[in-house]
């Protein structure tokens, strides 16, 4: 598959990697962690190399949803070998603590931690490695975002009013000009809930077409919308996402966000 070269030189240049896109999101619990995996696994069903880096300093989910918690990565060349898991190269802060052991990451330790997980890791050749950041904006987004050239960021919102306002702010922080990552757009999860015996009917739970609303007003694409699913949550905690399942409806939802990232 031809991608094209779309890394600008800014931080540290990662040979190898053609796309690196920051999946962020306001506020905890929406659904940014579930997002990022399924999109990972989207984009490599569209043939693309695919690498998923779990920066979330606050509770690295990403090995449970791949099916990974007690891997090791192992190191070859001074260089930490990823681990992969349905064809995605992995790496996850969540591999470097026990099992059930809390880690507090500190500001300046989790952006080294994060910074060797991106600089000094053997990803091969990746023509997308997304990084799924923290919730928030803070010191560490900026460390992240200065320190490696990203491309692109996807910003992931339940339409619920205060999810929204944090938006706002992520937003802002990756259009400050000494940041300057493009938007690529925002995500709306948790966007409606269907009952099986009342098809017809869509419940808006956290709010109608709040994430849509504010991306207009924002002038960004909305580049979807995710119902709320049950099986999209037993999917994550089964540690097999749900974009894998045979049934194309719920893999079409992250296929399509996944071709406008594209
Ligand atoms: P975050 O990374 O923003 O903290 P997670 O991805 O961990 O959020 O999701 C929070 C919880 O919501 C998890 O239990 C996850 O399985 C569930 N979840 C996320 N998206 C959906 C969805 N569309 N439908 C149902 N459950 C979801």
């Amino acid at each position: 598959v031809e991608v094209p070269e779309k890394q600008e030189i800014k931080g540290k240049n990662i040979p190898g990697i053609k796309n690196i896109i920051a999946i962020a999101s306001g506020k905890g619990g929406v659904g940014k962690s579930t997002v990022a995996s399924n999109l990972a696994i989207s984009l490599k069903k569209l043939g693309f190399k695919v690498g998923l880096l779990d920066a979330d300093i606050y509770g690295p989910s990403i090995p449970v949803m791949f099916d990974v918690e007690n891997a090791k990565p192992t190191s070859k060349d001074h260089k930490m070998v990823p681990i992969e898991s349905y064809g995605i190269q992995l790496l996850s802060l969540g591999f470097f603590s026990g099992a059930n052991q809390a880690v507090v990451w500190r500001g300046a330790m989790a952006s080294k931690a994060i910074h060797q997980l991106i600089h000094d890791a053997d990803w091969g050749e990746l023509d997308f490695l997304l990084i799924d950041l923290p919730p928030g904006t803070g010191d560490i987004h900026l460390s992240i975002v200065q320190e490696v050239p990203v491309t692109g960021s996807v910003i992931v919102s339940t339409p619920q009013h205060v999810a929204l306002a944090d938006v706002k702010k992520g937003v802002a922080m990756f259009q400050m000009p000494e940041i300057n990552v493009p938007v690529l757009g925002i995500i709306e999860n948790m966007a409606y809930f269907v009952p099986k015996e009342l098809p017809e009917n869509k419940y808006y739970i956290f709010g109608k077409k709040g994430a849509q609303k504010l991306a207009e007003s924002l002038d960004l694409p909305l580049l979807g919308e995710i119902p709320i699913i049950q099986s999209i949550r037993e999917a994550s905690d089964y540690g097999r996402p749900a974009a894998l399942q045979e049934d194309e409806l719920i893999p079409n939802i992250y296929i399509e966000i996944a071709k406008k990232m594209i």
